[in-house]
């Protein structure tokens, strides 16, 4: 275990939690979203987009997995003094970002902890959808993300990032792991009528070039994928390291470490640093060393949770039961401590995750079951069992205020 550098700018000495609920949440809320205990109940509502100062977090979607479901997939925004940093662009960001009111043109980043779908797939539908929204010719927005998997494996492995079984077929065998480079390159190859179109259009009538791809200029949209270090590969994908530097502007220092959600390599957790506050975000992973160090002495954890016990019941029966147990059993962060039903080393949950790295508060977000079947309370309990500070159980739609600083 090793320390990181990381310190807040300066301390922060209190935090308010604000629950915010707008139409669109209400319109596809479940029944336990109005229940004591979640953040939602325990404090006033408030509607619309957070003050222009400070740091808040928006939670865009909150849902685990890639199935669409009464939560959007997961994304957050991260908003500094109205700079808005999105990490993860799950299914339902471009809709659930316009539901929030916050604007387009204060997006500076984008940041993809890992090429599972429910934390990418509307990356590039963001931009496109949206297009009359950027401010041409000005902003750009730099997106960061895990680089192709198998440029970083050992030469042994048949495809890194892959689960080793050499003689299953794969699609697009030239190419089995694009990172984030290749999937705004490849979105925008799929999609050049409709940005072409547009392009020429703006042109001909002589406004501002909508340039999603800087073909005439500056791109709206960069992709950047984030280089891991040199000892890091499938099998080694979670290496003792040092705190990777991804950006940093005005506003925020970002960082990142490898986490441990196997299969995939590589997966990410990110840490932001502002004037007042550090927040950090799990991505997908199991409680791991990296993740407790990257957090160490953050105000606020925002981690991924999953009911483990509940999760794997859903499955009993089907077909894919003996994968999808697997990965729920090797991939996630149990609500509560866990141990296998057939034994082995028990894992902590989130609340003790919390705990042992001295967040300030916790924000569980990739819900699983996010559907209500598991009522949110029962996770915060679970998180509150290990962890004596605030336990937020977010939702769509919810802004999380951190303020009170000297
Ligand atoms: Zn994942």
């Amino acid at each position: 275990m090793h320390t990181t550098s990381h310190t807040p700018r300066r301390a922060l000495l209190g935090m308010s939690l604000a629950a915010t609920a707008t139409a669109g949440l209400s319109c596809c809320a479940a029944p336990e979203q109005q229940s004591k205990g979640t953040a939602a109940s325990a404090t006033p509502a408030s509607s619309g987009p957070p003050p222009s100062r400070g740091t808040h977090l928006v939670m865009l979607g909150t849902q685990g997995g890639p199935i669409p479901g009464a939560r959007a997939a997961t994304s957050t925004a991260l908003v500094v003094d109205g700079a808005i940093y999105l990490i993860d662009a799950g299914s339902g960001l471009p809709v659930r970002f316009s539901e929030s009111g916050l604007d387009f043109a204060q997006v500076r980043a984008m940041f993809i902890t890992h090429m599972h779908s429910d934390h990418y797939i509307d990356a590039f539908n963001f931009f496109s959808l949206n297009w009359t929204n950027w401010k041409f010719p000005d902003q750009q927005v730099a997106v960061h993300g895990p680089g192709r998997a198998d440029l970083s494996g050992p030469e042994h492995s048949s495809s890194p990032g892959l689960p080793e079984k050499p003689h299953a077929p794969l699609v697009v065998p030239d190419a089995p792991t694009p990172g984030i480079e290749e999937f705004f390159d490849l979105s925008i190859r799929a999609n050049a009528y409709d940005i072409n179109e547009r392009l020429r259009s703006t042109r001909r009538h002589g406004d501002v070039p909508m340039d999603l791809t800087g073909r005439t200029g500056d791109a709206l949209m960069k992709a950047h994928a984030i280089k891991v270090p040199q000892h890091a590969n499938v099998v080694e994908h979670t290496p003792q390291m040092q705190p990777i530097a991804v950006y940093e502007d005005d506003r925020v220092r970002v960082t990142a470490t490898l986490v441990d959600h196997p299969p995939v390599f590589p997966a990410f957790a990110f840490r932001f640093d502002t004037d007042d506050a550090s927040v950090v975000f799990s991505g997908d992973t199991t409680p791991n060393d990296n993740l407790s160090a990257l957090a160490h002495g953050a105000d606020v954890l925002v981690n991924e949770v999953m009911d483990i016990e509940a999760a794997t019941a859903r499955f009993k029966g089907s077909a894919l039961y003996a994968t999808m147990a697997n990965q729920f059993a090797t991939a996630h962060t149990p609500s509560r401590d866990w141990t296998p039903p057939g034994g082995g080393a028990r894992k902590p949950g989130v609340g003790r995750v919390a705990h042992e790295c001295g967040a300030k508060a916790l924000v569980l977000n990739h819900v699983y079951p996010g559907d209500g079947s598991v009522p949110d309370r029962d996770f915060k309990r679970a998180a509150e069992r290990n962890f004596s500070r605030p336990v937020v159980v977010s939702r769509d739609l919810m802004t999380i205020s951190l303020a009170s600083l000297v």
